[in-house]
């Protein structure tokens, strides 16, 4: 959420970050609304202050025995009453109004953003690690699953329906071998780990800017206001919702959930094999820091790097990407993605999403410290993907193959793998 007075004082870069957003807002449509409020509540404090005049003019014609005076007071107060039970009326509605096309105002981008409409718009800001080469056909990961028996999708669809898969045996402890390795560096980075509520409050979704826009990516429980989190990020930022923090040193955290996702809108993309379904698995980062553009540009890049350097510990080709407004989200001030090489698609594959909020979740989540001099102010947040299952095994099968369709572990991999160098077809 943006600041109503800045909006007021910058309303040409709103409309603008919405238009480059491509999100169908009107900043004329909130600042008439803002008006509106603000002279039902000039109006409304006016009154009160006439009929607390006359509250105390009746006190007073008592007092000194006029007592019609006070009865024709009386009458006054009783009429301002009304009045004023009306204008308060209006006044909340105007209120409600104001709120929730402020929670449709989208984050205007950093400077640094590229213009575009789409993910083909994303500029690639550095390539990573050689792509293979080999002199034989190289098989997909659903052949490579298939061949060493690491995934089920069609018993997944069976049980869950479309976009559902079981992982099974040594694609179980792949997906376990790189949450760990991503939990471990993070640790050993000063992430502090949490285990989170994956269901959570409507409230939450708001406050993370994934509601209302995002309402139909999520799922809910039928007759709760309790929904599916498709991402550890809700309830890591959500954990200091309403609280006044010390962030003198930034707050980094790590979470380790399954992520839920609707993926409405996605229909017919992605359906072959393990790229895009219903249920995953990430290790997120998620920091807090002052409200400082360079201090939490900087921790941009550290969230960043941190996620390169476990890419360059799988030995993954990757490249990194500066997302353009159209393909950023409402809250997204500055983003990077990571994509992977992914051989079958003969392309780079998002697998990580790098993105600073500024105070944008922070002012709806209520999120603030003191600085240096005492006053109040927003947090800045910021989150990145350290590691996502089951999609970054694509990248890690489809690389790491060999002719007989056996996979090399990469070295970081093995002793979260009991030591095991490579996976080897069964005889
Ligand atoms: P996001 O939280 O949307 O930025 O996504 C972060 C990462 O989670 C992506 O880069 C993917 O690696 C992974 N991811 C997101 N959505 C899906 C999905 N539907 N299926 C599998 N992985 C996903």
């Amino acid at each position: 959420m943006l600041d109503m007075k800045w909006i007021r004082q910058h309303s040409k870069a709103v409309q603008e970050a919405a238009d480059r957003k491509g999100i169908a807002f009107s900043v004329e449509e909130l600042l008439q609304a803002d008006e509106n409020r603000r002279r039902l509540l000039t109006q409304t404090e006016e009154g009160r202050q006439a009929r607390n005049r006359l509250s105390q003019e009746v006190g007073r014609h008592l007092q000194e025995g006029r007592q019609s005076e006070a009865e024709t007071a009386k009458a006054q107060v009783k009429e301002w009453n009304l009045r004023l039970s009306f204008l308060e009326e209006h006044l909340q509605k105007a209120d409600t109004v104001v709120h929730e096309l402020l929670l449709l105002a989208p984050n205007i981008t950093s400077p640094d953003t590229p213009a575009g409409a789409s993910d083909a718009d994303n500029v690639a800001v550095r390539h990573v690690g050689s792509l293979p080469e080999w002199a034989f056909a190289p098989r997909d990961h659903m052949a490579l699953a298939e061949l060493h028996r690491l995934a089920d999708v069609p018993r997944g669809v069976k049980t869950g329906g479309a976009r559902s898969y079981y992982l099974t045996g040594a694609g179980v402890a792949l997906h376990r071998a790189v949450q760990q390795l991503a939990m471990d560096m993070l640790a050993e980075r000063g992430y502090q780990w949490m285990e989170v509520p994956l269901l959570v409050r409507g409230e939450a979704l708001v406050n993370t800017g994934f509601f209302p826009l995002g309402r139909d990516q999520v799922y809910r429980v039928e007759g709760a206001d309790s929904y599916l989190a498709g991402t550890s990020e809700v309830p890591l930022v959500s954990f200091y919702a309403g609280e006044i923090v010390d962030v003198d040193q930034p707050l980094r955290l790590a979470a380790s959930s399954v992520c839920f996702r609707s993926e409405v809108g996605a229909a017919g993309r992605d359906v072959r094999g393990l790229y895009r379904v219903h249920q995953f698995s990430k290790v997120e980062q998620v920091v807090l820091c002052r409200n400082d553009p360079e201090e939490s540009e900087r921790l941009l890049q550290e969230i960043t790097a941190n996620a390169e350097e476990l890419l360059r510990r799988l030995e993954l080709p990757y490249r990194v990407m500066a997302v353009c407004a159209g393909d950023m989200s409402q809250k997204t001030y500055k983003q990077y993605d990571i994509e992977t090489w992914m051989p079958s698609r003969e392309a780079y594959g998002e697998t990580h999403s790098s993105s600073n909020l500024h105070d944008f979740q922070a002012r709806r989540a209520n999120i603030r410290y003191r600085d240096s001099e005492g006053k109040l102010r927003f947090c800045h947040t910021l989150n990145n993907t350290m590691v996502a299952t089951p999609r970054i095994l694509i990248p890690l099968l489809e690389n790491h193959q060999e002719e007989d369709g056996s996979v090399r572990i990469p070295a970081a991999l093995q002793p979260y793998m009991n030591g095991l160098t490579k996976l080897e077809p069964p005889q």
